[in-house]
């Protein structure tokens, strides 16, 4: 399927639209009426796609970096939202997740480069790059500069959750009561299923094949984000390299995890969170959990599963 094809497909009362966006696939479903508004909002996830890649050269965010070090970019309001958002979970995570973690991305090519890992020094010279603290917005002048030359956006930890909580939002607005929404694994949901029930979301087993799930959570409104080892990764001498990268270190985060399961209010919320959650481990994890009023779900590398409250019900206790 490329970008442009998208698939329709009746279930039940509903109707589905399946398309590409984000390099994964995505689907909505939603009541038969709503049809014409998931074209709607397959459009709008392209252009927020388009709008915060940082592929598009034409894009604020590749300017940003492009005048890194040099000057202040003006920025629309809608990427000043992003980029205020990205930096607040830099700060309340203190840079396990970290807006400037592009040259890392871009240098691994985790899921591009086949099975490359960088040399040792070459990723050390990354590590003055990789600080979000570098990131300076301007409110009042409707600025963003990057401090350092060199440093380089990366909205991909949380592009697919605001694309998620964009679509969720044109839905209501336009009256539609009833949704799911999956973006990659990001997981929206308006209302419950048409019939009262509430909507029902399998958490991956991160060892097993896409679509076998340790269990499911009942969702209402709310949105599930999932960041887990088993997303991009490539294996070479027997290790596993994955597309999570530990700002510190600018390698693949080694917390202990095969994947992390947020479960609250905001998928752009809950996108940053679950990235962040995986860098930190089950430990820190689980009390930025807590702070931020979000449920948790670890799923450990010894294959235990560590939740905090509210996933509870989760039936079994290890993958
Ligand atoms: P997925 O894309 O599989 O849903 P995530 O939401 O965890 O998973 O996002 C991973 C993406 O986020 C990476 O592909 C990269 O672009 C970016 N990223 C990787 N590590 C970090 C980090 N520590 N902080 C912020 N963004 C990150
Ligand atoms: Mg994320």
């Amino acid at each position: 399927m490329n970008a442009c094809e998208r698939k329709y497909k009746r279930i039940g009362d509903s109707m589905q639209i399946s398309f590409q966006a984000f390099g994964t696939y995505n689907q909505i479903m939603a009541e038969v009426d709503c049809l014409p508004l998931l074209e709607e909002c397959r459009s709008l996830c392209e252009a927020i796609e388009a709008k915060f890649s940082a592929f598009q050269p034409t894009s604020a965010i590749a300017e940003i970096s492009a005048q890194a070090g040099i000057r202040p970019v003006a920025i629309d309001e809608e990427t000043f939202f992003m980029l205020k958002r990205a930096q607040d979970f830099s700060n309340l995570s203190k840079g396990a997740f970290d807006i400037t973690i592009r040259p890392a991305t871009a240098l691994w090519g985790i899921g591009k480069k086949g099975d490359y890992v960088p040399d040792s020094q070459d990723l050390e010279q990354l590590n003055e790059l990789v600080d979000y603290k570098g990131l300076v917005l301007d409110q009042k002048n409707g600025t963003a500069m990057l401090q350092k030359a060199g440093q380089q956006i990366d909205l991909g930890g949380i592009a697919k959750g605001y694309a998620a909580d964009k679509a969720r939002d044109h839905l209501v607005q336009k009256g539609c009561s009833s949704a799911l929404i999956n973006f990659g694994g990001n997981i929206a949901t308006i209302g419950e299923k048409q019939n009262g029930e509430s909507w029902q979301v399998g958490v991956q087993n991160p060892l097993a094949k896409r679509g076998e799930f340790i269990g499911t959570v009942s969702l209402t409104d709310q949105t599930m984000v999932t960041s887990g080892v088993n997303e991009r990764f490539f294996i070479r001498d027997g290790k596993r390299y994955h597309h999570i990268l530990d700002p510190r270190t600018c390698r693949p985060a080694d917390s202990s995890l095969l994947s992390v399961t947020v479960v609250g209010n905001r998928s752009i919320d809950m996108d940053a969170l679950s990235t962040a959650l995986f860098v930190l481990g089950p430990d820190e994890g689980s009390k930025l959990a807590i702070q931020t009023g979000c449920h948790a779900l670890f799923i450990l590398t010894n294959r235990e599963i560590f939740a905090t409250e509210g996933f509870t019900k989760m039936p079994k206790r290890k993958v």
